[in-house]
């Protein structure tokens, strides 16, 4: 099973020996999306966006669970709870005007038993605050009605929660952004930006660019080029993948639209839900394992730098004394689909073995603190003229569209963040 319609190779022969007005590093959502923000703004601006990978949306962007979320979960105020609303919003405007197939799903988050009621009060609250539209609190029969294979005493129902292939997304921003001048180099990657005279100097692998501005968006590589440019260690990045099955054809029936469990509130990650896609398909997943390497398509894929970055940073050993226990389930889970499929039929009875078949896995890049916090909102950090994304993890997809106006604000307000 492929996880999205990602993503084919982008332009190829720029000239990056001239000076640009503006860099965006990484062709995922988030800085194709920045890239396209700077053009609605600038008509006359020279703006590339550098790739390091052949195609883009190869990483978290092409393999993910494909939710347009609606602003649950996130606490109100946060960067994460405006960005998701606005996001969204933005989000399924895109798809209409670029024809991308999304759909206004729904989506369950289930309560099976009692001492799950506060958590989910919680979140009920948190809804609210964050104006989530149509959010309804359902008891069991309740929730029967919109999912009838599902078990549960209570659940959340959103209605607007959808579903889309950001991947197809990415697509769709890079043929606009092509179309509108702005250069989408593949197979470039960066590796410094350094201040340079009030501007920066961006090393990649086919030389040297001066720009006025840059915008990191490396994902799973933020804090490498970071540090890499000068910036504070902290936060690390720490790479979390996240492996999911897919339904087979009879048992996808059963399925109509996103069901969740109701999460660990310590953890920025929603558990193992089931998730019907816009193809059809239905996956379970995702897990949420720490694993050896950035990219790491296997469980046990290791890359040593990843790997040595991982151990050398306190903070994962804090996440490893805090949250063993949880971190034994993943390994369980990594190791038999029986354990995986355990912990979904919780919520769909009746689910077995035989009805599951492997599909894909992506890696979060989650940013750790020294202490061994899981960093829950966006973080953005701005050094004159550049500035770097060091946490976008879920729900920065859906969010991304917003989550890029935000940026670009704060590129072009000096006054507070130069
Ligand atoms: C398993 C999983 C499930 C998820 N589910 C959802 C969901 O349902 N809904 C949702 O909204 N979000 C979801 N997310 C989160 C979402 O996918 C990410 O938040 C989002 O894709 C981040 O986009 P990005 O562009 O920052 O990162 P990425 O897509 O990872 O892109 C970063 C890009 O930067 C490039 N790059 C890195 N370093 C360099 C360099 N030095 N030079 C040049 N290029 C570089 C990389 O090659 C990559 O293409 C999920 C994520 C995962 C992993």
């Amino acid at each position: 099973m492929t996880p999205s319609s990602a993503a084919s190779p982008a332009t190829a022969d720029v000239d990056l020996e001239r000076e640009l007005d503006a860099v965006v590093v990484g062709g995922g959502i988030l800085g194709l999306a920045v890239a396209r923000e700077l053009r609605r703004r600038h008509e006359d601006w020279r703006i590339a966006v550098l790739e390091r990978e052949p195609r883009i949306a190869t990483h978290q962007t092409g393999r993910n669970s494909g939710v347009i979320h609606a602003g649950i979960y996130y606490a109100p105020g946060s960067l994460k709870a405006r960005m998701c609303r606005t996001g969204a919003e933005r989000m399924v405007a895109l798809c209409e005007r670029h024809d991308v197939p999304y759909e206004r799903c729904g989506k369950l988050i289930v309560a099976i038993e009692r001492h799950e009621l506060d958590a989910l009060d919680e979140l009920e609250r948190r809804g609210r605050a964050n104006g989530v539209p149509g959010l309804r609190r359902l008891d069991g029969d309740g929730l029967r009605e919109v999912e009838p294979a599902g078990t549960g005493i209570a659940a959340l129902h959103s209605p607007a929660t959808g579903i889309v292939d950001f991947g197809a997304v990415a697509q769709a921003l890079a043929a606009e952004l092509t179309r509108d001048g702005v250069d989408v180099v593949t197979d470039c990657a960066v590796t410094r930006i350094e201040a340079d005279r009030g501007a920066a100097r961006v090393t990649h692998a086919r030389g040297v660019t001066r720009a006025r501005h840059v915008v990191a968006c490396a994902g799973a590589w933020s804090d490498r080029l970071a540090v890499a440019s000068g910036a504070d260690v902290a936060p690390r990045i720490v790479p979390f993948r996240g492996a999911y099955l897919g339904l087979r054809a009879p048992a996808r029936e059963r399925v109509r639209g996103l069901i969740y469990p109701v999460p660990d509130p310590s953890l920025p990650f929603l558990g193992v839900h089931v998730t019907r896609r816009i193809d059809g398909r239905v996956l379970l997943g995702p897990t949420a394992l720490l694993v050896g390497a950035r990219d790491a398509r296997r469980a046990w894929s290791v890359r040593t730098a990843d790997l040595r970055d991982t151990l050398a940073w306190p903070g994962t050993w804090a996440v490893g004394r805090r949250w063993w226990r949880t971190g034994l389930d993943e390994l369980r889970m990594a190791a038999s689909p029986r354990a995986f499929v355990r912990a979904c039929a919780r919520y769909l009875p009746g689910l077995s073995l035989a009805d599951v078949e492997p599909a894909f896995s992506g890696v979060r890049a989650q940013a750790v603190g020294r202490g061994g916090d899981l960093i829950d909102d966006f973080v953005l950090d701005r050094r004159g003229p550049v500035l770097h994304v060091r946490n976008a993890p879920s729900p920065a997809a859906t969010a991304s569209l917003a989550l890029a106006e935000e940026i670009v604000d704060r590129l072009a307000d000096d006054a507070r963040y130069g």
